[in-house]
């Protein structure tokens, strides 16, 4: 069984520049490891896995945690995995399956939506996980510590990416005094 390290936080907590700080300081080659994040996801281009400071991987798009697998090829040896709150409730199997194939697995992923709900399958991933690695972004209000994503507007679609502009991380207190008193739409 090989190693499953998991990143999680809030948004703007510096998730997917941890992804790729950690695919970058793997020694193995770029034939050796594979980088995956879900289609859902269009904010940046479409085969690359891009964080909010700049920095890119190139990376396969799946629509299910199943296309994972086919990937898989003979001679990888890791596998990065961005956003995996989105892939549904057979990621935690399907992980399980790949970590018995010997291979390596780094995720990351929202481990809260923005009503503070776990989000899908992120607290079975974390419980997995031998390495756990919680990042925290500051609150938009107070500047201190942060665990929550606030929405600022959008409805009540759960799955609203691609407008960073609509979200803040806060810490517990302005979260919560977020919630008391929405803004009003638009
Ligand atoms: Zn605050």
């Amino acid at each position: 069984m090989s190693d499953f390290t998991i990143i999680y936080g809030s948004m703007f907590s510096g998730k997917t520049t941890r992804l790729i700080e950690e695919y970058n300081n793997s020694p193995l080659p770029d034939t050796e490891k594979i980088a995956i994040k879900p289609l859902l996801d269009n904010r940046y281009a479409a085969h690359r896995i891009s964080s909010h400071g700049g920095l890119q991987l190139p990376g396969h798009r799946v629509s299910k945690a199943e296309e994972i697998y086919p990937i898989c090829n003979d001679g990888i040896k890791e596998v990065y995995i961005d956003e995996i709150q989105f892939l549904g409730k057979s990621i935690p199997d399907v992980v399980l399956g790949i970590l018995m194939q010997g291979i390596k697995v780094v995720a990351s992923g929202l481990d809260r939506d923005y009503l503070g709900r776990p989000f899908g399958e992120m607290p079975r991933l974390i419980r997995m996980a031998n390495q756990k690695i919680q990042l925290q972004a500051k609150c938009f209000v107070c500047g201190k510590a942060a665990h929550y994503t606030y929405r600022t507007s959008g409805g009540e679609d759960l799955v609203l990416v691609g407008h960073t502009d609509m979200y803040e991380s806060r810490c517990k207190t302005h979260w919560e005094e977020g919630m008391r008193h929405p803004l009003p739409e638009g």
